[in-house]
């Protein structure tokens, strides 16, 4: 069996060790436009910061790959996929030969889409090289805008500004993280951001990029423009799928998979970012762009191309940040705006807690925290295996819930939590 990997990042890593773990030799060839050793996108926002070196970003012994029996080639990027001839086009004029091929291209930062946006000093935080090219940058610059109050938006304000630079963040959304949290936890976080010299105007769009041969300004919906050197794009995330373009392979937003990993060509799977899947708890499909999502399906791809069926679950919406020393995290649906949810809130500002609990139809559908982690461990392995939680409700709430009431609670009732996925659920939670 031969194995061709496209990408050298979560998703890769994870179907590469699941592959070894069931076919110590079968050749694995893997191909990556980016020169770099692996390193994990996650921790960019602290070197950009300077809290770590870049060493520090790797997650693999640098001889992983020979540990591996990896034939890998950084900076060789797949053009094409051909699942007729069973062949991989590479750049250059290279074609590579597959049994089974994976797909893990992951995503890039969706476009400005304003005039301006390729002036130079304008950036994307999506890789190493781009983290580098703003560091170079960052020395003769006072100020920086950044676009978008997502996820990766604000940590790039946090780096940034971790930098000594003056930093705004723009956000066309009435609050921050407006795809994750609430309009509370928003505001929460805002107020941390504001605390640590990070300004932040909400309803406001960016109409151009000005300057001349390098940014100068922001011009903005309401209001004067904003002067600075940087402008760092954070609009979201595109999967990148055109790969796949002309093979027949379906696509939507992301490459459309089964419950194995396999798009909708025989023997090519794909995973990660670039991969569309179900989510776990509505069972539509959608792309979660996020680590563990792409480290997991990832693994659930390698065993299945290695010959041991596996099933991926569905992915969950799941974001996990620290603001300054305030945990974020959101599970599931936190907003909901159909009939049928129950929302149960616990706000007490003196302690700077927020908790906001979903439940649909008795079962956990989301969970919301800021401040305080405690115990949310364990609610994410009550939302993963979706058992009743009506009768524990207050204990899911309170300061003492943690793993230990939760396997208590399953001994005492087995039948109501369907015992046997609930542990391995609890286990596999634990070990993080
Ligand atoms: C700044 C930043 C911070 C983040 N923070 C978090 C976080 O805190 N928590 C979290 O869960 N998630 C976070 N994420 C998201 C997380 O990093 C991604 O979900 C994850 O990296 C996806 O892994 P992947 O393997 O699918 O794809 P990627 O990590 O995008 O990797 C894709 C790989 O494919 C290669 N590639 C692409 N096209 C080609 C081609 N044509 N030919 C060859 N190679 C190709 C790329 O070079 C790369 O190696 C963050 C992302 C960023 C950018």
């Amino acid at each position: 069996m031969s194995y061709v990997i496209i990408g050298n990042s979560a998703a890769a890593v994870g179907a590469v060790e699941a592959i070894r773990s069931v076919d110590e030799s079968g050749p694995i060839a893997l191909y990556c436009d980016d020169r770099n050793p692996i390193y994990s996108r996650c921790m960019l926002s602290y070197y950009l910061a300077g809290r770590v070196e870049e060493q520090d970003l790797r997650f693999r012994d640098d001889d992983w790959y020979e540990q591996m029996k990896v034939d890998a080639h950084p900076g060789v990027a797949a053009t094409a996929v051909d699942p007729e001839a069973k062949e991989v086009h590479l750049a250059g004029g290279g074609r590579a030969s597959y049994d089974k091929l994976l797909i893990a291209t992951g995503g890039r930062a969706r476009a400005l889409g304003r005039p301006g946006a390729e002036l130079p000093g304008v950036f994307c935080l999506r890789d190493l090289d781009d983290a580098k090219q703003m560091l170079a940058r960052v020395h003769a610059a006072k100020r920086a805008v950044v676009l978008g109050g997502g996820l990766v938006g604000l940590k790039a304000a946090y780096g940034l500004r971790e930098r000594g630079m003056e930093v705004s963040v723009l956000v066309r959304s009435p609050h921050l993280m407006s795809q994750v949290v609430d309009a509370k936890a928003g505001e929460l976080i805002r107020g941390r951001l504001e605390e640590h010299g990070i300004e932040v105007r909400t309803g406001v769009d960016a109409k151009a990029v000005t300057g001349d041969g390098g940014v100068k300004a922001v011009e903005v919906s309401e209001g004067e423009p904003l002067a600075c050197e940087i402008v760092v794009v954070g609009k979201g995330v595109d999967s990148n799928i055109g790969v796949v373009a002309e093979s027949g392979i379906e696509t939507h937003w992301g490459i459309i998979t089964d419950e194995h990993q396999q798009s909708s060509a025989r023997d090519v799977y794909a995973a990660g970012d670039v991969a569309e899947t179900e989510d776990l708890l509505t069972r539509e499909r959608t792309v979660h762009a996020i680590w563990p999502n792409a480290s997991e399906q990832g693994r659930v791809a390698g065993f299945n191309m290695a010959g041991q069926e596996r099933s991926y679950p569905g992915s969950l919406a799941m974001n996990a940040v620290d603001f300054y020393g305030t945990p974020v995290m959101a599970v599931g649906n936190v907003r909901p705006r159909e009939e049928g949810f129950e929302e149960v809130v616990d706000y007490r500002p003196e302690r700077g807690l927020y908790r906001k609990m979903v439940l649909r139809e008795g079962k956990l559908a989301g969970l919301l925290v800021v401040g305080e982690m405690r115990g949310t461990g364990a609610a994410l392995a009550l939302i993963k295996a979706g058992v009743p939680v009506e009768e524990i409700r207050e204990l899911i709430m309170s300061d003492e819930f943690d793993y230990a009431k939760i396997v208590r609670l399953v001994k005492a009732y087995p039948e109501a939590f369907g015992e046997r996925e609930f542990r391995l659920t609890v286990r596999s939670g634990a070990g993080g």
